[in-house]
């Protein structure tokens, strides 16, 4: 590791009264070309930086560390508190973790911020105009990875949305939405459909919405929402939507922009963020001095924006728009209508130096406000759970139980699980039904209902609500009888809701 001060003390016509600590991964592929040109950039501003340099990606992978990086990074990432990253190439083959997804999880970035614009005509695009940030909630959702094998047939994914979680994204994005100037937060769920998971994710945002009476705001499903943000971007400011969700659309926010290679992300978390450009290490084109460094650069400007260096990340950014108005482009973004010259990285990089000082005259100029608050710290992003709100837990009580079977007889005849089930069940409970995949089956199933191995089977009180213990009656019946259970779900209600999914007819 080595120390690299960027900074000699000046920025602009103002001292700078401290460096803000950085520490930079080069990468691999175009990773080591385009962090050069963007560190060349940061120094031509004097950027308030103290940058400390870690090793990670493919040799370090290949030294036998699964995750990609030493775990001694992991001190120097926590004690900076801000990451630039270059891309990396993970290595094919089992036992090698994302980086990535590591570092989400481990330093707790909870929030995935990326803005997408269009630059016509310098940049060909589907939607001149578009200017969109989609906030992703990054660490739950199905992507906490807990996947289980449940039958010969069937597989499942838990997908997890909590309220500490959901109501942290939520704020971050109003507080963004603030910090930035922008005048609308859309929610994008499926709440429709997974009524108490999304349902919550929903029910938070209008929750934390009246605090925040100068943002408009709606709501969309996401099958609809996607497709009228590849249709009418305009319509969108900011959207906040689950990780899954959040994952999906920004891929495709980007794509339609056009511009997959210039965007620049963020993923924060209470006490560390991360930034980098939304592409990978493009191991075709490395080495050749033709990658664009502009993800990598826009997303070195949301940092310096994150970091309060709005003066330095403003005059970055006009002096890159400058740039690509006069049509210095490099290779992926070259067009026959406005490119006045293809340039190589470095190159590219010099003109953006050159510029420093001008601002673009037909894009929008960038401004980034000298006293904007910072999205996370009003979002109460600390490690104590910062504000969220500490509702009284509602008193939940036990009324049942969905016990899940592997079972593949009688021809998967619902209506004979049905009646053992029945006669094997305890007094306590009843069978009040049977669903496979989710789809009623007994009682009064249909003939033409596709059953897999893998059943639901929903026992409730016959009597007075059960307490656990009465639980294991029911286990001991049920396998006694010979059914193999692979799972069971209790069924509580929280207060006067229920804490489940009612089946239809129930
Ligand atoms: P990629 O983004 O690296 O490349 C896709 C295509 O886009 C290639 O044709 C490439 O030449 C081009 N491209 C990408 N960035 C460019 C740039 N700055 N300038 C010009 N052209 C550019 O995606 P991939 O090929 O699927 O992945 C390559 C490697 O990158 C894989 O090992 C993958 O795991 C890794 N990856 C890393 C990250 C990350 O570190 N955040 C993200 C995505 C992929």
């Amino acid at each position: 590791m080595n120390s690299t001060g960027l900074a000699n003390g000046v920025r602009g016509n103002a001292a700078v009264a401290s460096k803000y600590k950085v520490v930079v991964a080069r990468g691999d592929g175009i990773g080591p070309e385009i962090m050069d040109a963007v560190l060349r950039i940061l120094k031509a501003v004097n950027a308030p930086l103290s940058l400390e340099e870690i090793e990670i990606g493919e040799s370090v992978y290949r030294r036998g560390v699964t995750s990609g990086i030493e775990p001694e990074a992991w001190e120097t990432l926590r004690s900076a508190g801000t990451f630039l990253k270059a891309p990396i190439t993970t290595p094919l083959g089992h036992g090698y973790k994302s980086l990535n997804v590591t570092a989400r999880k481990s330093l707790s970035l909870y929030a995935n911020v990326r803005p997408v614009r269009s630059y016509d005509p310098y940049v060909t695009t589907k939607h001149p105009g578009m200017d969109v940030v989609v906030v992703r909630e990054n660490e739950e959702d199905t992507y906490g990875g807990i996947e289980h094998r449940q039958t010969d047939e069937v597989a499942q994914c838990l997908k997890l949305i909590t309220r500490p979680g959901t109501e942290r994204i939520v704020r971050f994005a109003f507080e963004y939405a603030r910090a930035h100037g922008r005048d609308k937060v859309s929610c994008f769920t499926k709440q429709n459909i997974m009524k108490i998971t999304d349902g919550l994710f929903y029910r938070i945002f209008q929750e934390i919405a009246p605090e925040y009476p100068d943002i408009e705001t709606d709501h969309w499903l996401i099958d609809i929402g996607t497709a009228m943000l590849a249709d009418q971007p305009n319509r969108f400011d900011v959207i906040v939507t689950p990780n899954l969700y959040g994952d999906i659309i920004s891929d495709v926010a980007a794509q339609i922009a056009g511009s997959v290679g210039l965007a620049g992300s963020a993923n924060v978390g209470p006490t560390v963020a991360m930034f980098e450009a939304v592409h990978g290490s493009a191991p075709d084109i490395a080495g050749r001095d033709r990658a664009n460094p502009s993800g990598l650069l826009n997303a070195a400007v949301m940092m310096l924006a994150h970091l309060g260096a709005a003066p330095e990340a403003q005059l970055i950014q006009n002096a890159w728009l400058a740039t690509l108005e006069r049509g210095y482009h490099t290779p992926d973004i070259a067009n026959d209508s406005t490119t006045t010259e293809v340039v190589g990285t470095q190159k590219f990089a010099d003109r953006v130096i050159y510029h420093l000082g001008e601002e673009p005259e037909r894009l929008q100029p960038a401004r980034f406000p000298v006293n904007a608050v910072r999205a996370d710290d009003r979002a109460g992003s600390r490690p104590s759970g910062g504000n969220e709100t500490h509702t009284a837990p509602a008193r939940k009580h036990l009324v049942g139980v969905d016990v899940f079977l592997d079972w593949d007889e009688s021809g998967r005849d619902a209506a004979i699980l049905g009646v053992a089930l029945e006669a094997a069940c305890p007094p306590r409970f009843r069978l009040s039904m049977i669903t496979n995949r989710g789809t009623k089956v007994y009682p009064n199933g249909l003939a033409e209902t596709f059953c897999t191995d893998h059943w639901r089977c929903r026992f409730v009180a016959s009597g007075d609500n059960p307490e656990q213990r009465h639980l294991l009656e029911l286990w001991h019946a049920l396998t006694e009888a010979g059914f193999e259970i692979i799972k069971t779900e209790h069924l509580y209600r929280h207060g006067d809701e229920d804490g489940f999914s009612r089946g239809q007819g129930e």
